[in-house]
């Protein structure tokens, strides 16, 4: 393998870094001269740089004690450092925010497919081979008299010209399914193909059923993380395409109704980001709610349990299926629906399940309705601020008793006051008189 070093002579330029990484990365360079190891950009950044996308974190391995020469950064840079010994990593956050693992050159040994591996330290170009494909096994060393010589052991450069996801070995999804989700998020992500023993490696490790293996957080994450790339929809297609998803469900019902829903997606989230720029939307779980929308409700508490969901995930991802259709329905129906109604109707729902509302009407392409709908969810998220100015304790001092009724009068009254009926406290007061008289 020393012989592949010295053939493989060939630097790139880091200039297109920011200019505070490039800095960082020039002293971190000597400082590893300083202790005699040797220390790399690794992995996906080297991606990233080579293709000319922008880098947002900085993964570091050191050929020696990773973790140790971590603790020599902390000690200049005062970053906050936190310790993971079982990966031989330590993840460094500057304080203008720079985020950086610094990792120790490993060997991992899989007892079983599917489980996290064991670690040993060892040589770089054994560290690069343990990667999942070759577009993700190139190191770009940083010592000075190095700095910017490119480690292509594996032929990450070739891959990258040819836009080809490769493995580096014929086990590789066997010890870890992770990477056949990964081998799509890339795939798909930079518009790459699968280089054909690739494929029949990932459809045969996929029919061996080793993704059933995989933890629910561990599987959980991956889809999660596919959802959340720039295009889910055609990831979504290319898991149905691969068979893929029923690993989320063998009864997973991916109609030509869930597709619409999921392709319509997109659209929804930008209409609501657009529109209602304070609420923070899960993304990756609205796809999920979209394609598990059509799913028996048992199938769907399955998918909830296979992948490990926190709760608020999966009270959304159970709100999914006909419970909206039946909202929606009543939304959209030749019926006038009082702004109240409207209130009463979409109030239990998360911001979600709002969205995922919006994507299945796009998905019937009525315009009318649509912009019906639309405009439903404008006033909607308008009236969730209104509250009645009169409070328990001002119907008591109206000599009401204290009780459940007190819930239903102030119901009422809100809902008035959404639809116009009183407008003042006076109002509300001769309002509560009326009612109960
Ligand atoms: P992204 O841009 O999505 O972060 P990435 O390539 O940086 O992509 P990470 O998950 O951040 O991916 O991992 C960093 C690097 O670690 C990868 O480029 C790859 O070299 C290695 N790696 C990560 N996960 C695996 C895995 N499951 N199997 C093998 N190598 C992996
Ligand atoms: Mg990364």
């Amino acid at each position: 393998m020393c012989a592949m070093r010295n053939q493989l002579r060939q630097t790139v330029s880091l200039n297109r870094l920011p200019a505070r990484y490039l800095s960082v990365l020039r002293q971190i360079g000597r400082l590893a001269d300083e202790r005699g190891v040797s220390v790399y950009l690794v992995g996906g950044v080297v991606r990233d740089l080579l293709l000319k996308r922008e880098i947002w974190d900085l993964d570091l391995t050191v050929e020696g004690d990773g973790i140790a020469f971590a603790r020599l950064v902390v000690g200049r840079y005062r970053a906050g450092l936190a310790v993971f010994e079982r990966f031989a990593t330590a993840r460094l956050a500057f304080p203008d925010g720079l985020k950086m693992d610094i990792a120790t050159t490993r060997r991992e040994s899989y007892a079983q497919p599917a489980v996290l591996p064991t670690v040993q330290p060892a040589s770089i170009e054994e560290d690069l081979y343990r990667r999942d494909f070759t577009i993700n096994a190139m190191a770009v060393q940083l010592n000075s008299r190095q700095f910017g010589r490119l480690l292509d052991v594996y032929g990450g450069q070739r891959d990258l010209h040819t836009r080809t996801i490769r493995v580096l070995h014929a086990g590789s999804f066997q010890d870890d399914p992770t990477r056949i989700f990964r081998a799509i998020r890339f795939e798909q992500r930079f518009g790459f193909h699968l280089e054909r023993a690739t494929l029949r490696l990932l459809v045969q490790a996929a029919s061996r059923n080793l993704i059933q293996q995989l933890s629910g957080p561990r599987l959980q994450n991956e889809i999660l993380l596919l959802f959340a790339e720039r295009d889910p929809v055609r990831a979504v297609a290319r898991l149905a395409q691969l068979k893929l998803l029923r690993f989320l469900h063998r009864r997973l019902r991916n109609t030509k109704n869930v597709k619409q829903v999921v392709t319509a997606v997109p659209k929804a989230l930008a209409w609501w980001a657009h529109r209602f720029q304070d609420s923070v939307i899960d993304g990756p779980i609205v796809y999920l709610m979209a394609l598990s929308s059509e799913s028996s409700p048992a199938v769907v508490a399955a998918i909830i349990r296979r992948l490990a969901l926190s709760r608020e995930q999966a009270k959304n991802v159970s709100t999914g299926g006909s419970r909206l259709d039946r909202v929606l329905k009543r939304l959209t129906s030749k019926e006038t629906v009082r702004p109240s109604q409207v209130y009463r109707l979409l109030e239990d729902l998360s911001d979600e399940a709002l969205v995922l509302l919006l994507a299945k009407q796009h998905s019937v392409r009525h315009r009318v309705r649509l912009n019906l709908l639309k405009r439903y969810l404008v006033a909607f998220m308008k009236n969730k601020a209104v509250k009645t100015a009169l409070r328990g304790r001002d119907l008591q001092a109206m000599g009401l008793t204290p009780g459940p009724q007190y819930k239903t009068i102030l119901g009422k009254l809100l809902d008035a006051r959404i639809d116009g009926m009183v407008t003042t406290e006076a109002e509300e007061h001769a309002f509560v008189r009326k009612w109960l008289g």
